[in-house]
C-alpha cells in the first residue's frame, strides 16, 4: 500500500499542485488533496486558528483538520521565498507551526522550507529533502522533479490562456460569457479560486453576462513591468503580483471596473489598496471596488454590493 500524502486546499494550493501532485506521485505515493472549501472545513478553522489570522489561513487550518486522520503525511511546507530578493507573507513562513500547535493529532508533517531569496538552487535542495524521504535515488528524485515542472508549465501556459483552476485539477469548469463587459478581478489565487469563500463570484458573473480578466492571464513580465512605477522594488511576492495586475487593469482600455477582493486583516493588502488607489484610481477614473472576505461574510451582503459595482459599469456604458 502506498504511502499517502494530504495536501490543504488552501494558501499556494492552485499556485503550485500541478507541480506537487506529479513530483509525489512520480515517488510512488499517493496524493490527497483536501475536497473544495465547505462550511465544515470553514467551520473547523475558524474553531482551530487563532482568532486574528486572516481568512485563508483559518480556511488552511480546517483542510489540514479535514486531512489528518485520512493520511500519513501532511504536506505544509514553509514558504520564506518563491522569488529571488522578495518575500512573500510572513503566514506562509509560520505556516507550519500554526497547524502544529492549534490542531491536534496530526500526522507526520513535510514542513520543508523554501527559500529562494538569495537563490534559485535553493529550491532543488528543497525538493531533495523532500524527495529523499520516499527514494535514495537521486536521479529518481530529479526525474520527478523534471516531469513535475513540465507539468507545472502546462498548468501555467493554460492559465494564461483563460483556463481555470478547476478545470486541470477537478475536472469541473465555469461556463464563461464571450460577451458583455470586462472586469478585471486583482486579487490572490487563494481568494480568487475558492470559490466557496469568494461566494461564488466567478459563476456569479458569469451568469450575469459579465468577462473576467485574471492576474494568472497576465505575463509575469506585464506586472513586473507595471510595478516599474513604484518608487522602491516591492519585496513581497504577493504585494508586486496584485499592484502590478491592478495597474495593468486599470491602464487598458478594455477592462470597464476592476474588483479587488481581500481578506479581513491583511495588513499587507490594506498596503498595496492604498498604493493602488494612490497611483491609479484617480488617474483613470473606472469602476473600482475592494470587497473584504471574512468568515462572517454572506451572501445577501456581498451580492448587493457586487450588483452596485455591476450597476456602475452598466451605468458608465449607457452614458
Ligand atoms: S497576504 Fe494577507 S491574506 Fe494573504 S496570507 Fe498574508 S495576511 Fe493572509
Amino acid at each position: 500500500m502506498s504511502v499517502k500524502i494530504g495536501v490543504p486546499r488552501g494558501m499556494y494550493f492552485y499556485k503550485f499542485y500541478p507541480f506537487t501532485k506529479r513530483f509525489l506521485t512520480e515517488l510512488g505515493t499517493e496524493v490527497v488533496p483536501s475536497p473544495p472549501t465547505n462550511k465544515e472545513i470553514l467551520d473547523m478553522g475558524s474553531r482551530y486558528c487563532i482568532d486574528d489570522a486572516c481568512l485563508p489561513v483559518k480556511v488552511y487550518h480546517g483542510h489540514a483538520e479535514y486531512l489528518k486522520d485520512k493520511v500519513d503525511y501532511l504536506l505544509i511546507p514553509r514558504l520564506t521565498s518563491i522569488v529571488p530578493k522578495e518575500y512573500i507573507c510572513p503566514k506562509f513562513g509560520g505556516l507550519p507551526e500554526m497547524v502544529k500547535y492549534s490542531v491536534s493529532e496530526l500526522p507526520k508533517l513535510i514542513d520543508v522550507e523554501v527559500n529562494m531569496y538569495k537563490n534559485r538552487r535553493d529550491l532543488i535542495n528543497s525538493i531533495l529533502k523532500v524527495g529523499s524521504m520516499f527514494t535514495k535515488n537521486p536521479y529518481r528524485i530529479k526525474r520527478a522533479a523534471d516531469k513535475a515542472a513540465r507539468e507545472q508549465k502546462i498548468y501555467d501556459n493554460s492559465l494564461l490562456k483563460g483556463e481555470l483552476p478547476c478545470k486541470y485539477i477537478d475536472g469541473t469548469d465555469v461556463t464563461k460569457s464571450n460577451s458583455g463587459p470586462l472586469v478585471g478581478i486583482a486579487t490572490h489565487s487563494y481568494l480568487l479560486y475558492d470559490n466557496f469563500i469568494n461566494m461564488n463570484l466567478l459563476e456569479k458573473l458569469s451568469n450575469r453576462g459579465i468577462r473576467f480578466l485574471l492576474p494568472e492571464m497576465l505575463e509575469k513580465k506585464v506586472i513586473e513591468e507595471k510595478c516599474q512605477i513604484l518608487e522602491k522594488r516591492m519585496f513581497w511576492s504577493s504585494s508586486k503580483d496584485l499592484i502590478g495586475s491592478a495597474l495593468y487593469m486599470m491602464e487598458n482600455k478594455k477592462i470597464d471596473g476592476i474588483l479587488m477582493l481581500t481578506s479581513f486583516g491583511c495588513g499587507i493588502d490594506s498596503l498595496s489598496i492604498d498604493l493602488i488607489q494612490r497611483l491609479g484610481r484617480k488617474k483613470y477614473h473606472k469602476p473600482f471596488m475592494v470587497m473584504t472576505l471574512d468568515e462572517h461574510t454572506g451572501d445577501a451582503n456581498f451580492n448587493t454590493r457586487l450588483e452596485a459595482f455591476l450597476d456602475l459599469i452598466d451605468r458608465r456604458q449607457a452614458n
